[in-house]
């Protein structure tokens, strides 16, 4: 694609010499040992190619990335009676508040924040054991990358489970409204071993061409989702994809993404493109704030947004 190499060099080049790159997160003790100078990106357009820039394949913690997975496969079970137990709109809270569900009975605002995403794990709990649905997920994200390479980082999951008490007290709590149907502890063994899949830039792009390409894997032509339901996956994606600096985000990059307190961010040019950046330091939102400025100079070089033909 024109000039896209190009921008990707140019802006990969640009985010080295920066100094401001954010804090990593701290709060998951494995996380927090990461080298905040990493920063890479990809892009694998429709057509095939694949752009890669800086660390595009070293692996990192998805983390809330891979809600956008978990959530299209709890679609393929359950369908649109998923959204009689999650929202689907923007909370304008921190990724792990519990605040509103105390208003809202229990129903988390939507499927990306921690308690919506606890609620989709527990959806993919129906009829297994943790390690089965565990399992299932993870060989659904290899087949869309089309890499069997792809693991679970199970230092990154146990360092979670020891200290995500935020999560456990909104399991629980939301268990006490009946939104969570099995052992809270069950659905938060699924929520960490999912969010500790590691992934490169590479593995998460081609992850995503599903979505920048109506429901259908480019390269095969199989069809992992409707159109409609790629539309609509991303829209909650712009909406929601960033908590509460979605509307910050929509405003500066304008494509739909997915962030990870990891520091990973998945965006789709519908149509066009499925991107990853990768730079571990976050800004106040708990999204990468490398891989935000990197989208924004990305989308304004190759005039990309879901606001303008
Ligand atoms: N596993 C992380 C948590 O529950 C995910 C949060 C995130 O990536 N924003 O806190």
């Amino acid at each position: 694609m024109p000039g896209l190499e190009q921008a990707l060099a140019e802006i990969a080049a640009e985010m080295a010499q920066r100094t401001d790159r954010g804090d990593v997160a701290g709060y998951i003790p494995q996380l927090s040992k990461i080298d905040p100078m990493k920063f890479g990106m990809a892009a694998v357009t429709n057509e095939g190619q694949v752009i890669l820039a800086g660390d595009a394949d070293q692996p990192f913690s998805i983390q809330s990335v891979s809600k956008v997975f978990t959530l299209t496969l709890a679609l393929g079970k359950v369908g649109d009676g998923l959204w009689r137990r999650v929202g689907r709109e923007p909370s304008g809270n921190p990724f792990n508040s519990i605040i509103q569900l105390e208003h809202e009975n229990g129903i988390p605002r939507n499927p990306f924040i921690n308690a919506g995403a606890i609620v989709v794990s527990d959806v993919l709990l129906a009829g297994h054991q943790p390690r089965e649905a565990i399992g299932e997920i993870l060989r659904f994200i290899r087949s869309l990358a089309d890499d069997d390479t792809i693991i679970i980082d199970r230092e990154v999951a146990a360092s979670e489970r020891a200290t995500g008490y935020r999560n456990f007290a909104a399991a629980h709590y939301m268990k006490s409204f009946d939104n969570i149907h099995h052992a809270p502890e069950l659905a938060l063994g699924v929520y960490f071993h999912h969010c500790a899949i590691a992934m490169s830039c590479r593995q998460l792009a081609m992850a995503g061409r599903f979505l920048a390409n109506a429901g259908r894997s480019p390269a095969s032509g199989h069809t992992v989702v409707s159109a409609e339901r790629a539309r609509r996956i991303a829209a909650l994606m712009l909406t929601c994809g960033h908590y509460d600096g979605s509307g910050d985000f929509a405003f500066r990059v304008g494509i739909p993404a997915k962030s990870g307190v990891g520091g990973g961010i998945l965006a789709i040019v519908p149509g066009v493109a499925s991107l990853a950046v990768w730079s571990p330091g976050l800004n106040a939102n708990g999204n990468s704030k490398l891989g935000s400025i990197a989208l924004e100079k990305l989308a304004r070089a190759m005039n990309w947004s879901v606001f303008a033909p």
